[in-house]
C-alpha cells in the first residue's frame, strides 16, 4: 500500500538558530504519523546531522536531502554524495524540484542519473515534476510531465519505480501564493497514474505515492490531501512555520 506523506522543503533558508527551534518545535509537536503516513524534512545540507538527532525519537519522522551528485565520489568540488548521506542515514532526497532545474540546467536525463545512483544506495527519490504557465494556458500539461517522468524514470524497473515518491509542482503555484484547484491537482494526478499504469501496470502504478506540491497551506491541505490520487505534499514556504506545517501534517 502506498504511504501518505507530507514533506517539508525548507530549500535555502534559516540560520542553524532557527534550524534548531523548528526541529525541535517539530521533534515535540502531537503529530498523526504512524507506518502508512509519514513526515519528511527536506533541510539543507548543513543541517542534516541536526536534523537526524533531533527527529531521531519518532521514526515517521523523517529527513531528507535537496540534493545529490550523480557520481559516488570524486574531484566534485562542492557537491553531496550518496555514499556520504548513506553515512549519516538518510533516506531521502529531493531530485528534480523546478528550482534546480530552472537555475542549475538539470536535464530530464541528468536527473535519471542522480535517480539511479540514489536507488543503488537506497536512498529514496523525491522525484519533482510539473509543468510552466505556458504550458498549462496551452493545455498541453499532460504531455509535458509524461515526458519528464518517461525520460527520467521509465528506464526503472517495476521493482525500482515503486521505491520512488513523485511529487506533482505545477510550476505556477510554487511561491506564488496560487494553488492548482484540487480538481486540477486530481485530475494531473490521475493522469500520472495512468502514465505508469500504462508502463508497469495498475498494481504498481497504485503504490506509487504521489504528491502534491505549490503553495500548499493549513487552509488547502485538507480539500487537496482527500483526493483519491493525491498522497500528501511537497510544501515549501509552509514547511517554515510550525503551526502550519503540523497541520499540514496531521491533515
Ligand atoms: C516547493 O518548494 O516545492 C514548494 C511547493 O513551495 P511552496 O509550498 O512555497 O509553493
Amino acid at each position: 500500500m502506498r504511504k501518505q506523506i507530507a514533506a517539508a522543503n525548507w530549500k535555502m533558508n534559516g540560520t542553524l538558530e532557527q534550524a534548531n527551534t523548528l526541529l525541535d518545535a517539530f521533534a515535540s509537536a502531537a503529530l498523526d504519523v504512524n507506518d502508512n503516513r509519514l513526515a519528511i524534512f527536506a533541510v539543507p545540507a548543513p543541517y542534516l546531522i541536526l536534523a537526524k538527532e533531533k527527529l531521531a525519537g519518532n521514526p515517521y519522522l523523517q529527513v531528507a536531502a535537496q540534493n545529490i551528485y550523480s557520481k559516488k565520489s570524486g574531484a566534485y568540488t562542492g557537491e553531496i554524495s550518496v555514499e556520504m548521506l548513506q553515512s549519516i542515514g538518510i533516506n531521502y532526497v529531493v531530485l528534480g524540484h523546478s528550482e534546480r532545474r530552472e537555475y542549475f540546467n538539470e536535464s530530464n536525463a541528468f536527473l535519471a542519473d542522480k535517480v539511479n545512483i540514489a536507488l543503488e544506495y537506497n536512498i529514496t527519490p523525491i522525484f519533482c515534476c510539473g509543468e510552466p504557465l505556458n504550458i498549462r494556458e496551452a493545455d498541453t500539461q499532460n504531455a509535458y510531465v509524461a515526458e519528464q517522468l518517461t525520460e527520467s524514470l521509465f528506464h526503472l524497473s517495476a521493482e525500482a519505480i515503486q521505491k520512488v515518491v513523485i511529487a506533482y509542482e505545477p510550476i505556477w503555484a510554487i511561491g506564488t501564493g496560487k494553488t492548482a484547484s484540487s480538481a486540477q491537482a486530481q485530475e494531473m494526478h490521475a493522469y500520472i497514474r495512468s502514465h505508469f499504469a500504462a508502463k508497469y501496470g495498475a498494481d504498481v502504478a497504485n503504490n506509487i505515492s504521489i504528491l502534491y506540491g505549490g503553495s500548499v497551506k493549513a487552509n488547502n491541505a485538507v480539500e487537496l490531501f482527500s483526493q483519491p490520487d493525491v498522497d500528501g505534499g511537497l510544501v515549501g514556504g509552509a514547511s517554515l512555520i510550525v503551526d502550519e506545517f503540523v497541520q499540514i501534517i496531521n491533515a
